[in-house]
């Protein structure tokens, strides 16, 4: 069978300057068959070049046929075209193209490596290659150590190692002196025993000491073909051929990890700093919905409201109506609210005003809220404030807790008379307290004001001793406050429009809560009002939207880090796009050499998933110290690690993989433009 057969094979190289004619390759037939060594001589631009790069696959004709073994090498398969690279032909070429970060045997192994050889394997056959040439000092040397005519003995022995049939040399003594050129031709005249040796010359006197035969090109014609010894010849069917791995590539990721330490650190702090963010969202939306339950029940008044009632008029000749508040009944509440463990008693802040004037030492302290607390064993003096009230009084703890202060209050009771001349029987009440600050307790920050909890049952029993002696004397019974807050009407302004509702066991927080925002979704004429179930509230829709917020920033975190690892990875692949040719034309498929900068990333990845875990622990504690010291709120970021929506270790698991693949994607852009990659222009040899 015959090696080469070219037909009425044509290529046209269009220039792009009008004064340059196109160039244009033309062989209207030429079968090589010979072993030996054939040499293309020719001037400068005779084509040459061209003719070999047809001969190797890499230049595809315009028209014609050329066939190797009787097959096409006009249209090959990616998987055809490495296998003819690494079984069947190989190139030197004038510069060597040597990978400079390798040994000198990983080179000379890495074309068997491709092929999916065993490294033990190829190692072994490697060595043996340099023992036969004498070149066993050289062996262990990095390549870019190597003299020139060293380099171009390692590029032989790598373009020998697969055992081709052909071997395919541009010029490739042309950057050696005569000792190293002379050197380097025996080699070749050595191995052309066995192989077929296609050399671009224009090295004359090598060429006729070495040459079997040769072909001079003019003008890309061949002008003349002359056979100088005919050797043996006769080619056997091409062999079956075994499917590449992919480990080989490993050689070539070590070195890009240490060749690349700039960029792969751009990208590891980048990526370490997106994981750690997308780590730390995770925990904020996991446990800011856990940990404000904690804190609104740490709230020293929660659990206190007040029901009221809704009431509607009409307006006299109007489609208007009037709306008024009024105190609900006793068994209003019973039915609304069903629950264990509620007080439901007088609100008496007609009496007791929530916003009263306090005199501190000499100052008089303006808006702070009184809040009654149900405790039976709180004292009537002593009262509890939190820490906004301290911030408000501007002093230390110490000095608050056991000083006194005195809150003041005054109000007009009244019942109509009998009496036309004076409408009213009026009691003018007002009283001072002297009250104590018994403790300052720590509360949830968030939409909180200054507030001092006194005992609601100790204020309750102070106004039943309270009487009214007018009152009293026109009613003809003893008529204290509570009394007449009692008695008073349901739409009295006395009756402050309301009752006051606490619940008693802390436990049944959540359940009070939830009947408020039952009977809140119903819109009743019933109300409930309370100011730790607004905040509750107000933090969770809060919370919510930021937590949605996050999301939104979470999910461009992650597309913009992994576009930057991928656009580094493009720009680490243009900076080696000569290095993926040398590997296409020793036989490495695009999707191997891809798999080398799969694996960098995946590395990376890692790395920097790892040290990402690995640094969110200890901001979790950073923050989550914050976040108790200024806003009382417990565990805000709970990065659920083991657990998350019930599935172990969904979270570090699936951010991975996701993550994994996500960059592998964009990792992958490369690809599509090698797919576009002239190898002939990539090897030019400048
Ligand atoms: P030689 O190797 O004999 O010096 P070449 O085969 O390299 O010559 O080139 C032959 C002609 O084709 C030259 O004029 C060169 O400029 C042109 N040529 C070579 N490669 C290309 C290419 N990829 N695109 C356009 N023109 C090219
Ligand atoms: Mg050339």
């Amino acid at each position: 069978m015959r090696l080469y057969s070219l037909d009425r094979l044509s290529l046209t190289y269009k220039t792009k300057s009008i004064s340059q004619q196109d160039f244009k390759l033309s062989i209207p037939h030429l079968s090589i068959n010979s072993k030996g060594i054939l040499t293309i001589v020719g001037k400068s631009g005779s084509g040459k070049s061209t003719l070999l790069n047809i001969l190797y696959g890499i230049e595809k004709p315009t028209e014609g046929s050329i066939k190797f073994l009787g097959k096409s090498l006009n249209k090959m398969s990616d998987k055809k075209f490495a296998q003819f690279h690494s079984h069947y032909a190989s190139m030197v070429f004038q510069h060597y193209n040597l990978f400079s970060n390798l040994t000198a045997l990983d080179n000379v192994a890495l074309p068997l490596l491709i092929r999916g050889v065993k490294r033990k394997d190829a190692l072994y056959k490697a060595k043996n290659l340099f023992k036969k040439f004498n070149l066993e000092n050289i062996i262990n040397q990095k390549a870019d150590t190597l003299s020139g005519g060293e380099k171009q003995r390692v590029a032989i022995l790598r373009s020998i190692i697969t055992s081709p049939k052909v071997i395919l040399c541009d010029e490739p003594t042309g950057a050696l002196d005569t000792v190293n050129s002379k050197i380097v031709m025996d080699m070749f005249k050595e191995i052309s025993r066995d192989i077929t040796i296609i050399m671009v010359s224009h090295n004359l006197e090598l060429v006729n000491a070495y040459a079997d035969r040769i072909i001079k090109m003019v003008d890309g014609k061949i002008a003349s073909d002359v056979t100088v010894n005919e050797t043996r010849k006769v080619y056997e069917v091409p062999r079956k051929l075994k499917p590449s791995k992919d480990k080989w590539s490993n050689l070539f990721v070590k070195d890009r990890l240490k060749s690349n330490f700039k960029r792969n650190l751009v990208s590891f702090i980048s990526s370490s700093f997106g994981f750690l963010a997308i780590f730390l969202a995770f925990g904020f939306m996991n446990g800011s919905t856990k940990s404000h339950e904690a804190a609104i029940n740490s709230n020293y008044g929660v659990g206190y409201a007040k029901a009221s009632m809704k009431s509607f008029y009409d307006i006299e000749n109007s489609p208007l109506k009037y709306e008024k508040s009024i105190r609900p009944t006793l068994e209003d509440i019973d039915e609304k609210i069903d629950m264990p463990s509620l007080m439901c008693d007088l609100n008496l802040d007609y009496a007791f005003s929530p916003y009263p004037t306090m005199r501190y030492k000499e100052d008089t302290i303006l808006n702070f809220e009184m809040s009654p607390i149900y405790d039976t064993n709180q004292r009537l003096e002593e009262v509890v404030i939190n820490e906004e009230m301290l911030t408000l009084l501007n002093q230390k703890e110490e000095e608050v807790v056991g000083s006194e202060f005195i809150i003041t209050n005054e109000a007009t009771f009244s019942i109509a008379s009998d009496d036309y001349n004076s409408p009213f029987i009026k009691d003018n009440i007002s009283y001072s307290l002297n009250l104590k600050v018994v403790k300052v307790v720590k509360e949830f920050a968030f939409l909180n004001s200054p507030k001092v909890y006194y005992s609601y049952t100790g204020v309750r029993d102070f106004l039943k001793t309270q009487v009214l002696n007018n009152i009293s004397k026109a009613e003809k019974k003893v008529t204290s406050i509570y009394d007449y807050i009692d008695q008073c009407d349901d739409d009295n302004i006395a009756s402050s429009y309301s009752y006051n509702l606490f619940v008693t066991d802390k436990e049944r927080i959540n359940d009070f809560f939830n009947i408020i925002q039952t009977l809140k979704d119903k819109d009743d004429s019933f109300q409930i009002s309370s100011t730790p179930y607004e905040i509750r509230q107000n933090y969770i829709n809060f919370m919510s939207s930021f937590s949605n917020a996050l999301f939104v920033f979470v999910i461009i975190a992650f597309v913009g880090v992994n576009f930057i690892i991928g656009m580094l990875s493009l720009s680490s692949f243009i900076e080696h796009k000569k290095e993926a040719a040398i590997l296409t034309c020793l036989g490495a498929r695009n999707n191997s050499i891809m798999s080398i900068y799969l694996k960098e990333n995946n590395i990376l990845i890692l790395l920097s998933y790892l040290f990402a875990v690995g640094l969110s622990i200890p901001m979790q504690l950073l923050i989550n110290k914050l976040v108790i010291k200024y806003f009382g709120l417990e565990s805000i970021i709970q990065i659920p690690y083991l657990r998350y929506l019930n599935i172990p270790f969904l979270l570090p698991l699936g951010l991975f993989l996701i993550a994994a693949m996500i960059s592998s994607l964009f990792v992958m852009i490369p690809l599509l433009f090698y797919r576009h990659l002239s190898l002939s222009m990539e090897l030019k040899d400048e």
